[in-house]
């Protein structure tokens, strides 16, 4: 283990690295999207936006579950990057910045798409997917894109523009900001000083970035607004590639702790014609979707790219005197940035599981599951009253409120039993607790029935709050 604070620790690499060409196809994979997408849009996890006027491509909304799945991802996220550390600091910037942001970013010159659009119907397509022949077909309005006319390619720029002030003419056009990256870089100078943060240090932020997709795709894999859990680590130039590496071991560690499949996981390194124009060198994070390996996070060199171009643009030095080298530089960095909504699908996928289940009476039946690290689950403890008779009623309703001030709690007294455990299950509830007439009327016990294991236990209602915490608090 290495002293100096400016250097990267030293981590044992045990991620997959796959080549920069890897064969993106999927193959077979055990869920399958359809299946995903239908307990999401059942249980009301997510679902399209604005849906009783026909929706809005690319756009769609968490519902209660699905609000609490991905708050859940964000703090896991901010837990690990921020709250276990010491040195990263967050930061919650504004969306909307100076435009001037955005040309020395680089974003107004080179963020786009080449984009085709046909000559007769004026539908678009990004190029690629036309030369590849995979454009989605209900984007024409002619419903078969192969009759169209294309002219040639335009390069298409993905940031949203909006106006502030009061009126269009009046006021100046600003974008929507496509990553949160940005404010992290013409903040540094300011965290630096206020927090009293020395290189090496990161400044993480979480929140909502805004891209014009061509087209959006893939239920919440690829949409138009989304949130990124981004994380800028300024280092000491020279001391770049050892913390580059250090990240890259750090989020492969983060996905496997909340339970991704570490057969589902890959870095691949990104070609030199992949490169953006600000990386030394970039690497994916990339899951087994069903519909192919797919992006889920880039850690990127960004070097001292961003901060040197916005101290050129804005005129203000944003160099750092590292007081322990009596030296002044420009700080390189190191940036993994993640996506909330991508990372919580595939959790979702990674957790999804349809098995036979054995029933009381010895036979089996189907169990739809969410085998979701407890972390991340949506409600942490269903309290299920046996019925609802009124003799189990308020007894319920007290284990439910002594267990809320700590977790999220589902409280359900409708259906048989085994269809309310199944209705936890397919949440991916970790227990469920069930108050029935020996609880009323003998023990003031409960019996607590475990998501993974199925097995029940019989527990005091005294002793539940601390039986759960032992289970529940500690990383499964
Ligand atoms: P892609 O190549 O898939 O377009 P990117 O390389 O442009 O992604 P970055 O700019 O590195 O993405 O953004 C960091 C992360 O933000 C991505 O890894 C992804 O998780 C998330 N992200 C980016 N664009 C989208 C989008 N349109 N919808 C959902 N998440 C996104």
């Amino acid at each position: 283990m290495t002293t100096d604070r400016a250097l990267a620790p030293e981590v044992a690499s045990d991620y997959v690295e796959v080549a920069e060409d890897a064969d993106t196809t999927a193959g077979s994979h055990d869920t399958t999207m359809e299946a995903v997408v239908e307990l999401c849009k059942r249980r009301g996890l997510i679902f399209q936006s604005s849906e009783i006027y026909g929706g809005l491509r690319g756009a769609w909304d968490f519902g209660p579950l699905g609000a609490a799945l991905k708050d859940n991802v964000k703090a896991a996220w901010k837990r690990d990057m921020i709250q276990l550390r010491g040195d990263v600091v967050q930061l919650d910037a504004s969306i909307l910045m100076h435009p001037r942001v955005w040309e020395a970013s680089g974003h107004v010159e080179g963020f786009t798409d080449p984009l085709v659009e046909c000559r007769t119907c004026n539908a678009r397509f990004r190029e690629d997917q036309v030369t590849q022949g995979d454009a989605s077909t209900y984007e024409c309005p002619r419903s078969d894109y192969s009759l169209c006319d294309f002219g040639p390619a335009k390069q298409f720029n993905l940031m949203f523009q909006t106006h502030v002030g009061p009126t269009m003419e009046s006021g100046a056009a600003v974008w929507m900001r496509p990553e949160t990256a940005q404010a992290m870089f013409v903040d540094f100078a300011h965290v630096q000083l206020t927090s009293r943060q020395k290189v090496p240090f990161g400044i993480a932020q979480v929140g909502k970035s805004f891209r014009n997709e061509i087209p959006p795709r893939n239920f919440i894999f690829r949409v138009r607004e989304f949130e990124q859990m981004e994380m800028e680590y300024f280092v000491r130039p020279g001391t770049d590639e050892p913390w580059h590496e250090y990240w890259i071991q750090q989020r492969w560690d983060w996905y496997l702790r909340y339970g991704i499949r570490r057969d589902n996981l890959r870095i691949r390194p990104h070609a030199a014609d992949e490169l953006s124009h600000y990386a030394k060198r970039t690497v994916d994070v990339e899951y087994r979707f069903p519909f192919a390996w797919s992006e889920l996070e880039g850690i990127a060199n960004r070097t001292d790219f961003d901060l040197s171009r916005h101290a050129e643009f804005s005129g203000k030095d944003l160099s750092y005197f590292d007081p322990a080298l009596d030296e002044r530089y420009v700080p390189y960095v190191i940036e993994p940035a993640a996506g909330v909504d991508r990372s919580a699908l595939a959790f979702l996928v990674d957790a999804y599981r349809d098995e036979e289940a054995p029933t009381a009476k010895g036979g089996t039946e189907r169990r739809v599951w969410l085998q979701l690290h407890h972390a991340l689950a949506p409600m942490k403890v269903a309290v299920l009253p046996l019925s609802r008779n009124e003799k189990l009623v308020p007894t319920a309703t007290e284990v439910a409120d002594i267990l809320r001030p700590r977790w999220m709690i589902d409280y359900d007294e409708t259906g048989s039993i085994g269809k309310r455990y199944r209705r936890q299950d397919e949440v991916g509830t970790p227990f469920c607790v069930t108050v029935d007439f020996e609880t009323v009327e003998e023990d003031r016990a409960v019996t607590v029935r475990d998501r993974d294991t199925m097995v029940q236990e019989r527990v005091a209602i005294d002793r539940l709050e601390a039986y759960l915490a032992e289970r529940l608090d500690t990383p499964s």
